[in-house]
């Protein structure tokens, strides 16, 4: 069976080595040595100054919408995993979807300004597949009308725009390093910061305590665990590795693709992208589901990231954006992972290829 992705996991004996500082000291989680080297080393890692190592991928969204005091309306992408939307409505605060850009699949720049209203408190967008949103753009227009900027860079990991992390860029990132993710924890992630949000994010992930006996705001427990840290720092090393492995299927997909009729993922210019997912789109939604049907046939296991529309929720004020409904319809992700098979990959190509026929 090939699924989309496949956990990367280390020798079961390095991850115990690592594991063992944790039964030295007794500590399994309240930050203890592991989330404190964890966080060191990814700072080092990713070049970036501000990192709270945090349970999962999705608390850092709500934390973030929550410490930023964010109230009304939200202006966000409908091409996500459903976190982004729901953590907005989870917060308290309306979506307000504004359609993506056809070729890059983030949020649409220029269709941003038209959405804004009295009510508007921020821009939360995702960088779809690692593909950096338009951050020049979207930060200018945030400065205009006085908004915050949060990003969903769950797929972001190691990703630079114009020589620097991706997670520099809003007011806050955050990250998921969850087991499907290009890094993982296991369970996990991470938000990013500009320094003056950094105390009250870091408050508002440890209940707001300030110190054993008082509390400085609302909080919530979104701490990272010493197991959880203990993976990441497991598989850290491996990185270089993971990435070189990614890139080669990547360049072989690519390239058995670009004369087919398949559209494939643009990547923005000045970006160091991190090869997280390998979307094709579709001609049409029969086409999509006929390939996928003849893939699962020989248990290959594609996924249709990211589908539905998230303007198509159940609990959202439901509007129609042809663009992002289009290509939900259309896009699916083939398997992607550090040993992946040559003959696996070469017949996932041919099973492709043939259907397009
Ligand atoms: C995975 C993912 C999340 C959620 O992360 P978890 O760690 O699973 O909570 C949020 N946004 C996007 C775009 C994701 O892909």
């Amino acid at each position: 069976m090939i699924n989309v992705t496949k956990t990367f996991l280390p020798a079961q004996a390095e991850y115990q080595a690592i594991l063992k500082k944790a039964w030295d000291t007794g500590w399994m989680t309240n930050r203890g040595v592991l989330v404190k080297e964890l966080e060191s080393k990814l700072q080092f890692y990713l070049d970036t100054p501000n990192i709270i190592a945090m349970t999962n991928g999705t608390l850092p969204l709500q934390i973030a919408i929550k410490a930023l005091g964010l109230q009304g309306e939200i202006i966000t992408t409908p091409f996500s995993y459903v976190a982004t939307t729901s953590s907005i409505v989870w917060e308290g605060c309306t979506p307000v979807f504004v359609d993506i850009d056809p070729d890059y699949l983030t949020i649409d720049e220029t269709k941003i300004e038209a959405a804004i209203t009295s009510n508007t408190s921020a821009i939360l967008a995702t960088h779809v597949f690692g593909n950096p949103c338009a951050v020049e753009v979207i930060e200018a227009i945030a400065k205009k009308h006085d908004l915050k900027v949060v990003y969903d860079a769950a797929h972001c990991f190691g990703v630079t725009y114009k020589g620097q992390s991706l997670f520099n860029f809003g007011d806050v990132s955050t990250c998921s390093f969850h087991a499907t993710k290009l890094f993982h924890t296991g369970e996990g992630g991470a938000l990013f910061c500009k320094p003056q949000h950094f105390e009250t994010m870091y408050s508002h992930h440890n209940f707001g305590h300030d110190g054993p006996e008082a509390f400085q705001s609302l909080g919530i427990n979104a701490k990272m665990s010493e197991p959880q840290a203990a993976m990441g720092l497991a598989v850290l090393p491996y990185m270089t590795k993971i990435l070189k492995e990614r890139k080669k299927i990547v360049e072989i997909y690519n390239k058995a693709f670009e004369t087919s009729s398949l559209k494939l993922l643009k990547i923005r210019v000045q970006t160091n992208w991190n090869y997280s997912y390998y979307p094709v789109i579709f001609e049409n939604e029969s086409q999509l589901l006929r390939v996928k049907q003849v893939l699962e046939s020989h248990s290959i296991y594609p996924r249709r990231y990211f589908y539905p529309s998230l303007n198509t929720l159940p609990y959202v004020k439901s509007c129609s954006l042809t663009v992002s409904e289009s290509v939900s319809s259309r896009i699916l992700c083939l398997p992607l992972f550090a040993g992946l098979a040559t003959e696996d990959l070469n017949e996932i190509i041919n099973i492709v290829k043939e259907q397009l026929l």
